[in-house]
């Protein structure tokens, strides 16, 4: 399937993890993949797959409990310092500028004087953030705070760049703007960056950026597909092939998505969906437009002008609140959601409310609140999701949490003070009123 030196190989790879219960999780099973030199390769698939995993033994931060991974045929030794990482939180170290976060790579490789000062000032320039050496991340926008990220990987002149949802937490037009920019750089022979693995969520940027995309699929993580993508660079997003081949892309991994079993046990936490209400109540919106109240996620997505991806987690959490259910591969509108958009604002505020307090996640932060004499400290709420959601980051749920509760009057949050209170329960007896 691929052409070109071979640049890092897993063979066979299995990587187990022991967790905080003493259970063991199997993130990858017997996992083999080749990325030659010059190739872009995509990761793709379910959350939790171990798509993050994969790239981390390819960095060597961690080593496979079996298999082996190579780089150049040789099984890796500690770090590979042949690539680079970037993550999607942007792992910036507040308190150092611009200049000195980019330079923070090469200190741990020994690089010093003159030959960093001039490593950092390329990078740098490299992402177009000439003029802002000296200002602290506090002072960028999530665009910008990314690119420090870029110039950070990019200053080692590493030969691979690993990136773990680069552009995850970044507006959409931003996003596309820097996933332009990561291919320019990629083609361009003087960075001395010459292959590219990604782990993305979104097909279309899957498409936009690799050659080949890896479809991985969950429990254990296994590779799934591989899907070679011919197109040539640089890629017109709204081309039809572009568009074919993500629909290509989005066939698979329907098959892999789907037949995931939504978690229905009434203990389980479940986190939700990082969307916003507007989302939920525009998708109840446009259901109620069609035909029989229903419609398949991709024609839904396509509808609404919104990738795959996002119009899956809006549907999860419609579905987590009663008020569409997804048979097969179809998003039906129920009884509760065509009610609950035939209220008004305060009616509809108070259905969200009895359903979000039903819901496992903020049940428990509601058990919390209510323990405490309706307030904590935002400190013991983030606390309690790492324990319970080790690898959502917390924040990302915590602003889920507010912006819900907010909406539902359910919960408020002071972010001064650093505390979430509970203002009311679905029954909205006066006991259940906070202090504050
Ligand atoms: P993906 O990137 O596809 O979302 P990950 O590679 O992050 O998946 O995770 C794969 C599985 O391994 C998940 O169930 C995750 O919870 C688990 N996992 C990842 N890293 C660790 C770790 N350090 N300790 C325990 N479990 C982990």
């Amino acid at each position: 399937m691929t052409s070109g030196t071979l640049l890092l190989e897993a063979r066979q790879v299995t990587q187990r993890f022991r967790l905080p219960n003493g259970q063991v999780l199997e993130a990858l099973r017997d996992v083999s993949l080749s990325v030659c030199e010059h190739e872009v390769v995509a990761l793709v698939g379910p959350s939790g797959c171990g798509k993050s995993t994969l790239l981390r033994l390819f960095a060597g931060l961690a080593r496979p409990v079996d298999g082996a991974v190579l780089y150049r045929g040789q099984p890796l030794e500690g770090v590979l310092a042949a690539a680079a990482m970037v993550f999607q939180s942007f792992a910036l170290l507040p308190w150092l500028t611009v200049a000195e976060n980019v330079a923070m790579g090469l200190e741990a490789r020994g690089v010093d004087g003159p030959a960093r000062r001039d490593a950092v000032a390329r990078a740098i320039n490299l992402v177009g953030l000439d003029g802002f050496e000296q200002a602290y991340p506090k002072e960028l926008s999530g665009g910008m705070k990314q690119r420090v990220g870029f110039a950070r990987a990019l200053a080692v002149a590493p030969e691979i760049l690993l990136m773990d949802e680069p552009f995850g937490a970044l507006d959409p037009l931003t996003a596309e703007n820097l996933r332009s920019q990561v291919v320019d750089l990629w083609r361009d022979p003087a960075t001395g960056v010459n292959t590219l693995v990604v782990v993305t969520h979104s097909v279309e940027e899957a498409v936009f950026l690799a050659g080949r995309i890896v479809v991985f699929g969950s429990n254990p993580g296994h590779v799934r597909e591989e899907l070679e993508n011919a197109l040539p660079y640089p890629r017109q997003e709204r081309s039809p092939e572009f568009e074919d081949m993500v629909d290509r892309l989005h066939a698979i991994l329907t098959a892999t998505l789907l037949p995931e079993p939504v978690p229905t046990a009434p203990q389980r936490l479940v986190p939700f969906p990082r969307v916003h209400v507007s989302e939920v109540t525009g998708l109840l919106d446009h259901l109620l437009t069609r035909p029989g109240g229903k419609g398949p996620v991709f024609e839904l997505a396509e509808d609404l002008g919104v990738d795959y991806d996002r119009m899956s987690a809006v549907v999860r959490a419609a579905e987590q609140l009663g008020w569409v259910t997804t048979p097969g591969e179809v998003v039906q509108l129920m009884p509760a959601g065509r009610e609950v958009m035939a209220m008004d604002d305060a009616a509809r505020k108070d259905a969200t409310r009895a359903r979000l307090a039903k819901q496992p996640l903020f049940a428990r932060v509601v058990a919390m609140l209510k323990e405490s004499e309706g307030a904590v400290e935002d400190e013991e709420v983030l606390a309690d999701l790492t324990i319970y959601f080790p690898f959502i980051p917390a924040d990302s749920l915590f602003g889920t949490i507010v912006e819900w509760g907010r909406y539902a009057e359910l919960l408020d949050h002071d972010a001064d003070a650093g505390r979430l209170s509970l203002l009311g329960l679905p029954e909205g007896s006066a006991e259940t009123r906070g202090e504050a």
